[in-house]
């Protein structure tokens, strides 16, 4: 997909179909203006995993498409590679590690759903073939239409590595030839979500609109602590702010963007 091309998302209320968003193609259509154009039924958000390092991420960062999926009758996951255990100063990183996953299964019960753990440690994420089969298999079962995850452009170690786990998970996923207990599963789309920490050379070209679900998805961030800035980042001023300002680029109230992946094809969207 051309890096000068943005794509417009946004819920088709009313539909009959159990998800849809509707894609906008954006010739000529400048940020902030009303969406015009062709217009495409879009069944990719019917099944979105988020896949994180840290729970934080899954939720902050990607959680927003996952409420959009689930929102209209589709299905969502948070998988984290980690608990991010290690992200208090304050308590041990047994209890926060405890904390953290409680706040995610919470959390993803919120948006209905589902949290899903790798017990990798915190900060010292492999990137293996024993990682990489573990999330293959994970989206195996889960057979999710969308897959959100990190940018490699990042400053964090766990992100990059997240990022090259899934690269290699979704290939092997999808290969009908590599034998694992469940069958081969193709994703067909896949996102990098817009995290302060992967900013590096980050370039959205999406933009989904997130109104509907704004208030459940922030509801669901806030039951973690470290939302209200409490380890140092102002998450809750920072994403939520964040959602107004892509909003106004989109011309939707509320919106989060993606980057897609380097020839990321667009003809899984039927078009109606
Ligand atoms: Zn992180």
């Amino acid at each position: 997909m051309s890096r000068t091309r943005r794509e417009f998302f946004t819920m088709a209320t009313g539909s009959a179909l159990a998800l849809s968003g509707v894609k906008f193609s954006n010739s000529g259509q400048m940020p902030g203006r009303p969406a015009s154009g062709n217009v495409a039924q879009d069944r990719d958000f019917s099944n979105v995993m988020a896949i994180a390092a840290h729970p934080g991420d899954a939720f902050f960062a990607m959680g927003a498409p996952v409420a959009v999926a689930t929102h209209s009758g589709g299905r969502g996951s948070f998988l984290s590679l980690s608990l991010g255990e290690r992200g208090s100063s304050v308590i041990s990183p047994e209890q926060y590690g405890s904390a953290q996953r409680q706040a995610a299964e919470k959390a993803a019960g919120l948006l209905a759903a589902k949290a899903l753990f790798l017990s990798y440690p915190d900060g010292e994420i492999p990137v293996n073939d024993k990682a990489k089969f573990a999330v293959c298999d994970l989206i195996r079962e889960h057979k999710p239409s969308t897959i959100v995850t990190h940018w490699k452009g990042s400053w964090h170690k766990d992100h990059r590595a997240c990022y090259e786990i899934v690269q290699d998970a979704v290939f092997y996923a999808g290969l009908p030839a590599i034998a694992r207990k469940l069958p081969a599963h193709n994703v067909a789309k896949q996102f990098f979500a817009d995290n302060w920490e992967d900013a590096s050379e980050f370039v959205a070209d999406t933009y989904l609109d997130i109104t509907p679900v704004f208030d459940d998805w922030l509801k669901a961030c806030e039951l973690f602590p470290m939302w209200r800035g409490e380890t140092g980042f102002r998450y809750n001023d920072y994403y939520s702010s964040r959602a107004v300002t892509q909003g106004c680029l989109s011309n939707f109230k509320r919106a989060v963007a993606l980057m897609s992946p380097e020839g990321q094809s667009t003809r899984h969207i039927p078009t109606s």
